[in-house]
């Protein structure tokens, strides 16, 4: 069984990875992670936000590979990635992606972080290269 690293901004069930996002029901526009000040666009109150799944499928805008941290284990690739539902978000290339450049386009899969006491895979999601379109 998965269990979400962060159970609040994704759903561990599906097979592959959906963000739980917010939208603003008068402007449009989408948040990922969900925001909860109303919205910053045009001022409509948080009762005004509504939740949204994003697909976590997207285009890489930026990229950058980090050598020194404590978590997760170095080196990793941190990327910016516009989602094709809007929002950019940040977010890991998966270790076993092919190599991905920027402007490729991305869609995520669930990564394994570690293991709780019951034996259950903690989960997040890292994003690979997609080969086609009809992979997804
Ligand atoms: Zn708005």
């Amino acid at each position: 069984m998965r269990i979400a690293a962060h159970p609040h901004l994704y759903d561990p069930s599906p097979a592959t990875p959906v963000f739980h996002g917010v939208t603003c029901t008068d402007c449009g526009r989408a948040y990922f992670p969900p925001i909860s000040i109303g919205c910053e666009v045009c001022g409509a109150p948080q009762a005004r936000l509504e939740p949204l799944e994003l697909a976590a499928v997207g285009i890489v805008r930026a990229m950058a590979t980090v050598h020194v941290a404590r978590h997760p284990d170095p080196p990793f690739t941190v990327a910016e990635i516009l989602l094709d539902g809007g929002p950019l978000i940040r977010a890991l290339i998966h270790p076993e992606s092919a190599a991905v450049r920027i402007d490729d386009r991305v869609t995520a899969r669930w990564r394994a972080t570690g293991m709780d006491q019951a034996g259950n895979r903690t989960v997040e999601p890292g994003f690979v290269l997609c080969e086609n379109e009809e992979q997804q």
